[in-house]
């Protein structure tokens, strides 16, 4: 068994901090990298050590697994934690640490290699009769063949990069006329995100529910899993609101799928933090979907469900400890929820809008995370994901896990860039999201720009009426009256009170 005492992060931003904290509580010597465009980020400045190792775009810095190597060896760092994104999914630089004498806190290339790719991911996980998404198994290249399977399927399909992640590379077919049409736009996405251009045909999941299991494994084959979290608030393919548990499981399903997903797990001799995604339809049928071999963005709502520290215990499988947790220990503790604040303005396709930060002023309080990597008066970077924060709440209710994140919403203040605050807070105010009956269509079926326009509308309005009720009032020489609306007039606070039951 090894002893971690010195750990490069080989990331940036809030999950880099995230690791890093983790890895101060355990007394282990914390070390960053970054590039040009990162010098006075929060991840430097926190590490115990920190080396710039190129210039501001990925490729010549945070994807840079040679120079990362070479920094370990000069430091002389134990091991690598990747984070997500970047590294995190890389075969070749799993192996590659691993042949430096270096620990990789995170799965072999062996179990990132055949999850890395969809298909392949589907083959392994076959042999344990899990359920799947009626699909071709192959990748397509015959587009009349390719049609022919999709119309047995019954449109609508969706066509995915074998490669894709990140939302990237997917596209959805109504029905025959659009195939070619989709099918090459989804080649030329998948090649130019991922150098791949394998796809495949998979059938469209009417209603569907993204809900992924929490899995863990050592290296002695013990393999958990840490209950589920529910994704299905989407824009673009990508999560932007998720909870833990989900509201649509019974204990029955939730034991299948945590079954299931601790086989997928193992048809891959797993080991390490793992995700494994499933679609949900109306029925509650279930379906793999793929396995994110790393921690996950959303991992905090289960750590506050299950009181597990996931990094520490991917620390303690890469030092190659039995994991100390057995599944009949966990269980499900309160509810949790977490929205992401990204740099990007809703009512406008929810594209990146990046600049400075002018006002950042985080929420706080009982039950309220907030796990970042900026503060006031920085920059966004154009080169990188626009997520400036992760906002969780833990309650011992789903509701009032709710009315905790509507309230840390209203505290946090973000000025200098459009971002996804207002929208969040539109969601958890949204009679389909409280009652936990919402698919993956959330975003279509009632999101509008207008929506968010109302709503800052009707404030102005509110407070306008407030004033000039006020000035009335003052009139009419009321003083009690006056007092009342000057409160009215003063606060800055959405006090909108949602109304449901
Ligand atoms: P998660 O799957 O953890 O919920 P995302 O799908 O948003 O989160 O992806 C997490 C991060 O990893 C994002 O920054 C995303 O751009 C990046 N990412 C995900 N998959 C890939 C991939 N295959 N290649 C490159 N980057 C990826
Ligand atoms: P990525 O690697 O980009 O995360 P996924 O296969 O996990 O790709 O799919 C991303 C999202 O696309 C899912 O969360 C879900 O919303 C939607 N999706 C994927 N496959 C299907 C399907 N067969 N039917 C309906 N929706 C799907
Ligand atoms: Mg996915």
């Amino acid at each position: 068994m090894a002893t971690i005492k010195k750990l490069l992060v080989a990331n940036r931003g809030e999950i880099a901090l995230r690791v890093m904290r983790t890895a101060r509580e355990m007394g282990i010597q914390t070390v960053a990298v970054y590039s040009e465009a990162d010098r006075e980020a929060l991840h430097v400045r926190y590490a115990d050590e920190s080396v710039c190792i190129g210039a501001a775009a990925s490729s010549e810095s945070y994807l840079r697994g040679d120079k990362i190597i070479e920094v370990c060896k000069t430091l002389n760092v134990d091991a690598i934690h990747p984070g997500y994104g970047f590294l995190s999914e890389n075969a070749k630089f799993s192996q590659m640490v691993k042949d430096a004498g270096i620990l990789f806190v995170g799965p072999s290339a062996h179990s990132i290699e055949i999850m890395g790719d969809k298909l392949s991911a589907k083959r392994a996980a076959a042999k344990y009769n899990i359920p799947m998404v009626p699909g071709t198994p192959d990748a397509v290249t015959d587009r009349t063949e390719a049609k022919k399977i999709a119309s047995d399927i019954g449109y609508p399909v969706l066509i995915k990069a074998s490669a894709g992640g990140g939302g990237k590379g997917m596209r959805i077919v109504e029905n025959e006329e659009e195939f070619d049409e989709q099918m090459e736009r989804a080649v030329s996405e998948a090649i130019s995100a991922f150098g791949d251009g394998a796809v495949f045909v998979e059938k469209y999941v009417a209603s569907p529910r993204h809900v992924e299991i929490q899995v863990l494994g050592d290296k002695h084959g013990n393999i958990i899993h840490l209950f589920e979290r529910e994704c299905s608030v989407q824009r673009r393919h990508q999560k932007v609101v998720e909870e833990a548990p989900s509201s649509c499981l019974t204990p029955e399903i939730r034991q299948a799928m945590g079954q299931c997903a601790v086989d997928v797990a193992r048809s891959c001799g797993y080991y390490g933090a793992g995700t494994v995604e499933f679609i949900v339809d109306d029925k509650l049928n279930f379906y793999f979907l793929e396995m994110n071999t790393r921690l996950q963005v959303e991992h905090p709502v289960t750590e506050m469900i299950t009181g597990v520290d996931l990094v520490r215990q991917m620390i303690y499988i890469a030092e190659g400890r039995p994991l100390e947790i057995k599944q009949e220990d966990l269980k499900i503790n309160g509810h949790a929820m977490e929205i992401r604040v990204y740099a990007e303005d809703p009512t406008n396709n929810f594209l990146p809008d990046v600049g400075t930060l002018q006002t950042y002023v985080r929420p706080q309080g009982n039950g309220v995370r907030v796990d970042d990597g900026f503060e006031q008066g920085m920059a966004i970077p154009i080169y990188y994901d626009p997520m400036i924060a992760k906002l969780i709440s833990y309650a011992s209710t789903r509701e009032e896990a709710i009315e905790k994140m509507i309230r840390a919403i209203d505290e946090y203040q973000i000025s200098g860039v459009q971002t996804t605050l207002d929208f969040c807070r539109f969601v958890m105010e949204h009679d389909a999201f409280r009652s936990g009956n919402f698919d993956t269509h959330f975003v279509k079926y009632y999101f509008t720009p207008e929506v968010l326009r109302k709503s800052v509308n009707s404030e102005e309005a509110q407070i306008a009426a407030a004033l000039v009720g006020y000035l009335l009032h003052q009139a009419q020489q009321s003083n009690q009256a006056a007092a009342v609306n000057t409160a009215v007039v003063k606060s800055n606070w959405k006090t909108k009170r949602a109304n449901w039951k």
